[in-house]
């Protein structure tokens, strides 16, 4: 209401916040959420062994807009704070097992660590028994930028890109090769433009976008992206062959809500 002149108004110092609202028939059960999101793994046959549990923080949380329109997201509110794993936890894990292991690059320390583990695993392996290393590097955060020079795969999102100026795939991977190891292999993905990458030796390989039909929901087509490259990659398919499976895969997904039905 608009104050008349003189008089004295009301003010309000707080936070504002938008408020997404889920309607449900009866209140899910204390922790259903974890046991959501294992039960999700399980039933997509994903080993959920090597979880580590925590004891405190909340599960992550995104409240995601999808335009039904066009396909794209929006994530409104992003709350995490639960701790990530650790290099104690990554102890655990018995790398004979592995083949492959990916690194989404978040609290940096702890994953130096990590990473150091898996290279004194490979100095004393045999070639055939050496664990290749991915790495993604998605938030323009200072203090992940190292990890980049960790991977024998390195991912590299368009967000990243950006922030360095960069304003395509190849320009990206031109100005960011320095950062990567010698002999590795640095990718970008960019949306509607499909994928670029460079090979161990300084090549340049580009894959075209799939899109479907009708963009559906391009939420987490990133990851997929990824997944299917990785997958690619580790089966001795070629970098070109992985980018156009990526970009195939997470076209697909493009198309759909959610992830059933990709493959
Ligand atoms: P994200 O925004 O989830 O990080 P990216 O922009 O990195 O996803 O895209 C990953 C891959 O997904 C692209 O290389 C492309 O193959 C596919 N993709 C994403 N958005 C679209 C789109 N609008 N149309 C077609 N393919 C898309």
């Amino acid at each position: 209401m608009a104050a008349r002149a003189g008089e004295r108004r009301i003010l309000c110092v707080g936070l504002v916040c938008l408020d997404i609202i889920s309607v449900v028939e009866t209140f899910p059960a204390e922790d259903s959420e974890t046991s959501f999101i294992a039960a999700d793994f399980q039933r997509r046959g994903v080993d959920t062994a090597h979880i580590a549990w925590q004891t405190r923080g909340d599960v992550p949380c995104a409240c995601c807009i999808v335009n039904a329109s066009s396909g794209s997201r929006t994530i409104v509110l992003h709350d995490t704070n639960l701790p990530d794993a650790t290099a104690r936890d990554f102890e655990r894990v018995d790398l004979s097992q592995y083949k492959w292991i990916h690194f989404e690059a978040r609290n940096a320390a702890e994953q130096e660590a990590m990473l150091e583990r898996v290279e004194r695993h490979n100095r004393a392996a045999a070639p055939g028994q050496r664990v290749r290393i991915s790495v993604e590097v998605e938030k323009p955060r200072e203090e992940l930028l190292p990890l980049m020079g960790r991977g024998q795969v390195v991912f590299i999102s368009k967000d990243l890109a950006q922030h360095f100026g960069y304003r395509s795939a190849p320009e990206a991977l031109r100005g960011l090769r320095g950062r990567i190891q010698s002999g590795a292999t640095l990718i970008c993905a960019w949306a509607e433009k499909g994928a670029d990458a460079m090979g161990p030796n300084g090549e340049l390989v580009h894959s075209d976008a799939v899109p479907p039909e009708t963009l559906v929901d391009t939420l987490g087509a990133g990851d997929t992206f990824n997944a299917a490259v990785i997958f690619a990659l580790a089966e001795g398919r070629t970098l070109q062959d992985a980018l156009t499976f990526g970009c195939r895969i997470a076209g697909r997904k493009c198309g759909i809500q959610g992830f059933d039905g990709i493959i």
